[in-house]
């Protein structure tokens, strides 16, 4: 053999004896065959066989599988990131003509794709107070074909009576998808309450680095889920195996992690409740927190992101105080190690229940930084916000 087709074709070399415990990263686009007969009969394989890179690898079929055995679905599909995750549930199953409920608190990606996409095309997306529960029936009309969830709530943290409402939607013949970022399969199972889709930014707590973007979907009807990969196909939209890869990295620690961030974050929410500064902290743990009765009966346990909504005044002193932080980032995609703080922006995004509070709202999520460190250079936000408010007032 010339030494040009030598490096080309990689020597096979023993597997014997080599047990790893990682996964192999399968990097692909074309994936060859033993024989013309396989090759030309590549297209009865189903989504469950492997024909190109860009429709699955073993590394992804790793993913899948852990995602499905998580939620205790049948078949899960990846896709490149969170949003997408909910837009191809939302692409594939609604129509020019058909609506969607979505709750007043989505996640801002959703709401701006109801708006500036989604609209045009004639699906209409109708905004419902997250609280609705049952009330959700009145609702739904002829066209409603989705009704979807996502709980707690982004920003405000509203929890939702899933339950409630997925047997009002499923009473109907209408489909229901849960965005269950927050809450991660550990500590709720849409597909255990009702729910047809759950959908997972990955990007988060599995990813848990701040490094990666996937999304997922779990279903437990094989049928939807070989209707979201026909859409899929059309759109030919893959996910890269090296992301995968760090997926499957990040979901190790997943539980360790996610323990450690809900422990702080119900701590510092119940220590922020008493300060004079703080008007209201949204963390689903507090019984002040709206559905916080839901949380208590559906939910396992706390995540790492709750908000605190500043007494107005505080305001006056925000940007230089959050600028002034040493161990807070300022940053909006949560999930990692790293703890963020951001100001958020709820007033404009609210089309049903208006948001009344006067004061700013700040999202933190908690990282994996000493505990002590965290509370130090929140107490030096207040104490720089409180600085503020009296040289305001002067
Ligand atoms: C971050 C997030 C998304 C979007 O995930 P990306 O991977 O960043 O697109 C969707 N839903 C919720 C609730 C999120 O927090």
């Amino acid at each position: 053999m010339h030494d040009l087709t030598r490096c080309v074709q990689h020597p096979e070399v023993s597997h014997e004896g080599f047990r790893s415990l990682t996964v192999p990263t399968y990097r692909a686009s074309t994936i060859t065959y033993p024989d013309a007969e396989s090759f030309a009969a590549r297209g009865t394989r189903g989504f469950d066989g492997y024909t190109y890179g860009l429709h699955g690898t073993p590394t992804m079929r790793v993913l899948e599988a852990q995602m499905t055995a998580l939620h205790g679905g049948v078949r899960t599909v990846l896709v490149p990131s969170g949003q997408m995750a909910v837009m191809l549930v939302f692409l594939t199953f609604l129509a020019p003509g058909d609506r969607v409920l979505v709750p007043d608190n989505v996640y801002s990606g959703v709401r701006g794709a109801c708006r500036d996409y989604l609209a045009s095309r004639g699906i209409e997306c109708t905004f419902y107070d997250p609280l609705i529960g049952a009330g959700i029936a009145d609702l739904i009309d002829d066209r409603t074909k989705l009704v979807w969830v996502e709980s707690p709530g982004s920003g405000t943290m509203e929890v939702q009576d899933i339950p409630a409402i997925a047997h009002a939607a499923k009473a109907r013949g209408v489909l229901v998808g849960c965005d269950n970022t927050w809450c991660t399969p550990l500590l709720f199972k849409p597909l255990e309450h009702g729910c047809d889709f759950a959908s997972e930014a990955l990007t988060k707590y599995v990813g848990g680095h701040s490094d990666l973007l996937l999304g997922s979907i779990t279903v437990k009807d094989i049928e939807l889920r070989q209707r979201m990969k026909v859409v899929l196909r059309a759109f030919g939209v893959g996910v890269s195996p090296d992301e995968v890869s760090l997926a499957l990295r990040g979901i190790e620690t997943m539980g360790v992690r996610l323990a450690h961030v809900g422990r702080v974050s119900e701590t510092f929410a119940r220590r922020l409740r008493d300060h004079p500064l703080v008007e209201r902290v949204l963390h689903p743990c507090l019984p002040s927190c709206p559905g916080h009765e839901f949380w208590a009966r559906d939910i396992k346990g706390s995540g790492g992101v709750f908000s605190i909504v500043l007494k107005p005044g505080a305001e006056a002193a925000l940007n230089p105080a959050l600028t002034a932080m040493k161990v807070f980032a300022i940053g909006a995609s949560w999930g990692g190690t790293r703890s963020l703080i951001a100001p958020m922006a709820v007033k404009g995004d609210r089309a049903v229940n208006p948001w009344t509070n006067e004061g700013a709202i700040l999202r933190i999520s908690i990282g994996l930084e000493q505990e002590g460190d965290l509370w130090g250079d929140l107490e030096n936000l207040l104490v720089a916000l409180g600085a503020g408010t009296i040289q305001a007032a002067a």
